[in-house]
C-alpha cells in the first residue's frame, strides 16, 4: 500500500462558503464550510432532500460549486480544467447505496476494473484483488455475477472495487441503504479498519442513526442548506425514538 504522508496537516477536503443551486430557486447548498483531516472518519447526516448527496459530488469532483471553493488534498479545484481533475479524482474511491456493479462481469472483474482501466496488466494485480476480495469475506464468490449475490455482497465487491487504487480518501453515499443491519454493521466495519489500518480518511453520507451512534465519530449534520459539525451521539435513553 502506498506510504501516506502523515506529517502533512492539509485538509483532504475543504469546503469554503460553498453553495450549489441546480437552477432559479433551487438552491441546494446556501454556505458550507467544513475541513476534513487526514485519517478522519467522518459521517455526513441530515434528513432526505438535504443535499447530503450533493454535497458528496463537490467532494468527489463529479459537480462544481455555483459559489465558493472546493479543494481537495490542498489543491483549489474552483479554476481547473477538467482534465487536471483526473489525477485528484483518482485518489478518491466512492461507493454508492446502489452498487453500480457491472452486471456482465464477475465479482473479481468488477473489483478489477479501476485498475484495468488505468492500463494496468492482469499479472501485476491478480493477488491483490484476489487478496482484497478475501478481507471483505467474498474469497469464494470471485467468479460470481452481480445477479446470483445478496445485496450486502455486492456492497462489498463494490467497496472492494472503491479500495483496489488505494485512495487517500473514500466516499460513500448511504452504503448501507440496501441492506440489513447486521449487513451495515459488518459495512461499517471494513470502513473503520480502511480508516484504522491505512489511515484513509472517509466520509459517509447516512441516515442511518444507529450506524452513527455505534461508530462514536464526530458528525456533520447537514440541514437548511448549512452544515454543522456535533459531537459524537450518545446512546438514546432507553424508550426514546431513535
Ligand atoms: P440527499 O442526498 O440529502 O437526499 P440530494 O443531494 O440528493 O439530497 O438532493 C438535494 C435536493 O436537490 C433535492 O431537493 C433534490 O431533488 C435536488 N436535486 C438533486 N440532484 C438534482 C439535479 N441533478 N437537478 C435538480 N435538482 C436536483
Amino acid at each position: 500500500m502506498r506510504e501516506r504522508d502523515l506529517t502533512s496537516d492539509e485538509p483532504v477536503i475543504r469546503l469554503d462558503r460553498v453553495g450549489l443551486s441546480y437552477g432559479p430557486e433551487n438552491d441546494v447548498l446556501a454556505d458550507v464550510s467544513l475541513q476534513l483531516r487526514p485519517g478522519s472518519m467522518t459521517f455526513l447526516t441530515g434528513p432526505s432532500g438535504a443535499g447530503k448527496s450533493t454535497l458528496l459530488k463537490l467532494a468527489y469532483l463529479a459537480l462544481r460549486p455555483t459559489a465558493g471553493r472546493v479543494s481537495m488534498f490542498g489543491v483549489d479545484t474552483t479554476r481547473l480544467a477538467r482534465k487536471d481533475l483526473a489525477p485528484l479524482r483518482r485518489r478518491i474511491g466512492v461507493v454508492f447505496q446502489e452498487f453500480r456493479l457491472l452486471d456482465h462481469l464477475t465479482a473479481y472483474e468488477n473489483a478489477a476494473l479501476p485498475l484495468r482501466v488505468l492500463g494496468q496488466h492482469e499479472k501485476a494485480y491478480r493477488d491483490d484483488v484476489i487478496e482484497l476480495l478475501k478481507w471483505v469475506g467474498l474469497g469464494d464468490r470471485l467468479d460470481a455475477r452481480p445477479a446470483t449475490l445478496s445485496g450486502g455482497e455486492k456492497q462489498r465487491v463494490a467497496i472492494a472495487r472503491a479500495v483496489v487504487v488505494k485512495p487517500d480518501l473514500i466516499i460513500a453515499d448511504e452504503p448501507t441503504g440496501n441492506v440489513d443491519e447486521e449487513m451495515g454493521d459488518r459495512l461499517y466495519r471494513l470502513f473503520r479498519e480502511l480508516n484504522k489500518r491505512l489511515n484513509t480518511t472517509v466520509l459517509i453520507a447516512t441516515h442511518d442513526l444507529a450506524l452513527v451512534r455505534k461508530a462514536k465519530t464526530d458528525v456533520l449534520r447537514l440541514a437548511d442548506g448549512m452544515v454543522v459539525r456535533v459531537p459524537a451521539l450518545a446512546d438514546p435513553a432507553p424508550g426514546a425514538p431513535a
